[in-house]
C-alpha cells in the first residue's frame, strides 16, 4: 500500500452515531509528509458514511442523528429484508466521500468543523479510506 492510502478502522458502539475522525486523517496527513495537494476520505460501506460539521456541540451531531431519524423512520414498508433501508437512505443522504485541501500540511477545515465518521446502522467494526493526492 502506498504511504497516501491509509485505512482507519473505526469501532461504533450505537445503532446510530457520529464518529469525530478528524484526529485520525491528521495524524495520517502528518505522517504522510504531504504539503499541498488534496486529502480524499472514503467510506466504503452502503449503511455508512462521512460528512463535515460543527464539531465544537455534540448538540449538532444528536440534532442531525435526530432529524435524519424524523425524515427517514427507520420502519415504514421498505422491501428490503435485511430491514436496514432506512441506514442505506440515510447513507444516501449523506455520501460516502468528502475532499478536504491541504495546504501547508494542514487540512484547511474551518474553526467549527470537524469531519465525522456517521454510522446509520451498527454497532459495527468499519474501516474509513483516506487517500492524500498531492499537487
Ligand atoms: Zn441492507
Amino acid at each position: 500500500m502506498d504511504n497516501h492510502l491509509h485505512v482507519l478502522e473505526v469501532n461504533t458502539s450505537r445503532r446510530e452515531q457520529f464518529v469525530d475522525i478528524t484526529p485520525g486523517v491528521n495524524e495520517f496527513l502528518s505522517r504522510s509528509g504531504v504539503k499541498e495537494g488534496v486529502c480524499l476520505v472514503y467510506v466504503p460501506h452502503t449503511t455508512a458514511a462521512v460528512t463535515i460539521n460543527e464539531g465544537a456541540d455534540p448538540s449538532v451531531a444528536e440534532d442531525i442523528l435526530t432529524q435524519l431519524g424524523s425524515l427517514v423512520p427507520w420502519n415504514n414498508g421498505y422491501r428490503h429484508t435485511e430491514g436496514n433501508s432506512a441506514a442505506h437512505i440515510k447513507t444516501l443522504l449523506t455520501g460516502p466521500e468528502k475532499i478536504v485541501p491541504v495546504t501547508a500540511g494542514r487540512l484547511m477545515l474551518g474553526t467549527w468543523q470537524k469531519i465525522f465518521f456517521c454510522e446509520f446502522d451498527g454497532p459495527r467494526k468499519r474501516k474509513v479510506i483516506v487517500k492524500i493526492l498531492p499537487g
